[in-house]
């Protein structure tokens, strides 16, 4: 199907599934290189990334163990501004090689946030691997280090990314209709 709607907006095919399933692979191959005789402490970040990290987890072949977090935001009392809670995580992460479980970097706030979370907690190193990244909307200078695919500045749906909460189940990429 090219063209379905989800409540009020038109989304066409982007990216088939093939192509998807060919990026997840190779980033898991970059992964088993990297983290080859280490223990790798995975945090997938809900809601978006169980897919993505589900497809990615059955193809790792290093010794690790997974956690789930949640980046929640809420507004202060006194000002306007929206602080960020890390919820979920209940690991200790000392000495831990850290890999951020990521569906997709767009500003790069939200990977900047949990960096910022974790850099105390003594870590032996941090890195993250996203599905997609948009290079073009990204706003920070952290090192971006495992990537599915590279895409331009446009809103996306599919493998866990939603639009209002549905489209998480599709299992190809679509894009909003221009
Ligand atoms: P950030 O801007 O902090 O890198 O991304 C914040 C969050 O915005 C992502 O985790 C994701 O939930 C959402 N987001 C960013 N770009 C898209 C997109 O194209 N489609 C969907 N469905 N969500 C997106
Ligand atoms: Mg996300």
């Amino acid at each position: 199907m090219n063209k379905i709607t989800l409540g009020d907006r038109c989304f066409e095919l982007f990216i088939p599934h093939s192509e998807i399933d060919k990026a997840i692979a190779e980033v898991a191959q970059a992964i088993n290189r990297e983290y080859e005789n280490n223990c790798l402490m995975l945090l997938i970040t809900l809601n978006g990334a169980i897919v993505f990290a589900a497809d990615l987890l059955k193809q790792l072949t290093v010794d690790c163990r997974i956690s789930c977090i949640k980046l929640s935001s809420y507004s202060g009392t006194e000002c306007t501004h929206t602080i960020k809670d890390l919820i979920g995580l209940t690991e200790d992460l000392t000495n831990q090689r850290v890999l951020i479980i990521e569906d997709i970097v767009d500003t790069g706030n939200t990977y900047a946030y949990i960096v910022d979370i974790l850099k105390n907690q003594n870590v032996k190193d941090i890195k993250i691997a996203t599905m997609i990244f948009k290079p073009d909307a990204y706003k920070h200078s952290l090192p971006v280090h495992f990537v599915g695919l590279p895409i331009p500045d446009k809103f996306i749906v599919g493998r866990g990314l939603d639009y209002n909460g549905t489209g998480r189940n599709l299992i190809d990429i679509y894009q909003v209709c221009e």
